[in-house]
């Protein structure tokens, strides 16, 4: 096995560009545990965690943008949390302390599980992913990032390189239920997004379907009849929105959960969600 760790993005696009099967390995979190298992073999490992470019965030006060280097540890705390505060609930959910500090956003992105705690949020708020490989860059709605489960429109010898959420101004939030109450993979997952200005309302799930699902009818009817400024939300149209993110939900049975109650728990945590979005009723 090679293993190559190179100090600039430039020098990591080159080893992409020279080895595009290569496994990519940033904090390790997942990688480690595939290789350690058996579930992964690399012959050659390339490891992200010293590229400087990777590992900056910049916000100009109307985006923000994360290097995929960015650990969740970073996240879950100021300036970032400030302007992601939806992001930053889902870090504080992920794995440890001990996980936190080596886990980064790139990672979960690159693994791209239905279950991954940051996808909901990333999705909710129209994430763009930028890609860069040694010939070109792009980059792509995270929307059209996530092909299925751990699919992604990753092609060989791509990089993450970056993530890019816009700093919205209203309440946002995440919130997951798993079979303990810490260091657990979420069941379910719920991030829900508004934004005052523009009187919107934004509704993601994870772990109910093959990719992270919106709820476009939900997001429009709360849309249509929140008071933003009062805070308000009657209790007709809250469970009316958990109803419709049920119907959106296309859980499975699986070795964590029952279907039937995947799609349960989405219904409940849009409401508490909503409820916490709007608080005057
Ligand atoms: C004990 C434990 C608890 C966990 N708990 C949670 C949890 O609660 N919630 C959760 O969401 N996850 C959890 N995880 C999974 C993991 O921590 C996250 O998915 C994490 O974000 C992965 O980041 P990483 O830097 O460690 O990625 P790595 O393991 O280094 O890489 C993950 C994948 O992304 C690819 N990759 C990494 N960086 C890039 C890049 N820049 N460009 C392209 N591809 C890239 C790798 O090739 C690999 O396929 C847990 C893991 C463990 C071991």
């Amino acid at each position: 096995m090679s293993v190559l760790v190179p100090t600039s993005l430039d020098a990591a696009l080159q080893a992409m560009a020279n080895a595009p099967d290569a496994t990519v390995l940033a904090g390790g979190t997942d990688v480690m545990v595939e290789l350690n298992s058996g579930h992964r073999r690399a012959q050659h490992v390339i490891v992200v965690n010293r590229v400087p470019e990777l590992c900056t965030w910049q916000c100009d006060g109307v985006s923000l943008r994360i290097g995929a280097g960015i650990r969740y540890a970073e996240i879950e705390r100021d300036p970032i949390a400030g302007w992601a505060p939806a992001l930053a609930e889902a870090a504080r959910t992920v794995g440890s302390p001990q996980i936190r500090h080596a886990a980064t956003i790139g990672g979960n992105i690159g693994t791209c599980s239905p279950a991954g705690d940051g996808l909901p949020v990333l999705s909710a708020l129209d994430a763009v992913v930028h890609l860069a490989s040694s010939a070109s860059t792009r980059n792509v709605a995270f929307a059209d990032f996530m092909l299925g489960p751990k699919r992604t429109a990753l092609l060989p010898g791509e990089l993450v390189v970056a993530v890019t959420v816009p700093v919205l101004h209203g309440w946002q939030g995440y919130a997951k239920v798993g079979v303990r109450n810490a260091m657990v993979i979420a069941t379910a997952s719920v991030a829900v997004v508004t934004d005052v200005p523009t009187s919107s309302v934004r509704i993601a799930l994870g772990s109910v379907g093959p990719v992270i699902l919106r709820c476009p009818e939900a997001e429009a009817l709360a849309a249509a009849h929140a008071n933003f400024h009062d805070g308000r939300l009657g209790d007709d149209v809250l469970h009316r929105c958990s109803e419709l993110a049920m119907q959106a939900a296309r859980p499975i049975d699986d070795h964590r959960s029952t279907a039937i109650y995947r799609r349960h728990a989405v219904g409940v945590l849009v409401g508490r969600l909503l409820r916490r979005a709007f608080p005057n009723g």
